[in-house]
């Protein structure tokens, strides 16, 4: 069976005492421990949130570049989140898609470049508006996932993340069947191009819009193993979410 994994995606927000203080509401609360938890941080905070962060809660950075260590001003390695113990990278979000212009094989790229370090990686895909309009939702995910395919062999050490960009940060949240219908087409994609063991092992979370009221929910779908949660993630809310599963 697949470990249930719930992500909580800060994006570019935060101080130090909220982050503080949302990891310390995690420490203290009662999480389900048969599911995995990992929070992502802006990168600044890395650090301070793994010296203090506990009960079996892990730590994720949100990007790093696909080169080693370098002339690259402003970046991060992934050799350096492996010195810091970050085990663990969100890649492909679709904010750095559509904002920072990131494509299919420079997502590929540092998808290797992390597992090549040792790092695990939530892998986001996801289709546009426009995109789910036009019917060809499958047909996106798909082409996201064959340009990591192109790059990697080992799969055991990604989780996919499905993010529909309708449904993130919009209060839209998919319908169960929405969510279950692409993470089914997802896992038969991995089982045709990839393997079936890998199909049967990989977690495919669901992300947009999560809240502790459709978490349960979406929960029960047999192709839903977890969720990657980013407003919900700053709040208490999140604690429902994780024990959701
Ligand atoms: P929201 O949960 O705020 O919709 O964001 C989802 C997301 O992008 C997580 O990576």
């Amino acid at each position: 069976a697949r470990k249930f994994f719930v992500g909580g995606n800060f994006k570019s927000n935060g101080t130090v005492a909220s982050i503080k203080s949302i990891i310390d509401g995690l420490n203290n609360a009662k999480l389900n421990n048969s599911v995995e938890v990992v929070i992502a941080p802006p990168a600044l905070y890395l650090l301070l949130a793994k010296e203090i962060t506990g009960n079996g809660v892990d730590v994720a950075a949100q990007n790093i570049y696909n080169k080693g260590n370098g002339a690259y001003t402003g970046e991060i390695s992934a050799q350096q989140l492996k010195d810091a113990q970050v085990h663990w990278v969100i890649l492909g979000h679709s904010e750095r898609r559509s904002i920072f212009g990131e494509s299919d094989e420079f997502v590929a790229s540092k998808t290797k470049a992390a597992l090549d370090a040792g790092l695990s990686v939530i892998l986001c895909i996801g289709e546009s508006l426009e995109e789910r309009e036009k019917g060809v939702t499958i047909d996106i995910v798909t082409r996201q996932l064959a340009a990591v395919a192109e790059q990697v062999q080992d799969w055991s050490k990604i989780v996919i993340a499905y993010e529909p960009v309708w449904a993130i940060g919009t209060g839209k949240v998919a319908t169960t069947a929405q969510a279950q219908e692409v993470h089914a087409a997802i896992r038969s994609w991995l089982k045709e191009k990839v393997s079936a063991e890998v199909s049967d092992a990989t977690r495919i979370l669901y992300g947009g819009s999560v809240t502790d009221k459709n978490s349960k929910d979406l929960a029960t779908q047999p192709d839903v193993d977890g969720f990657l949660v980013g407003g919900a993630s700053l709040k208490p809310a999140f604690i429902d979410i994780i024990n959701s599963a």
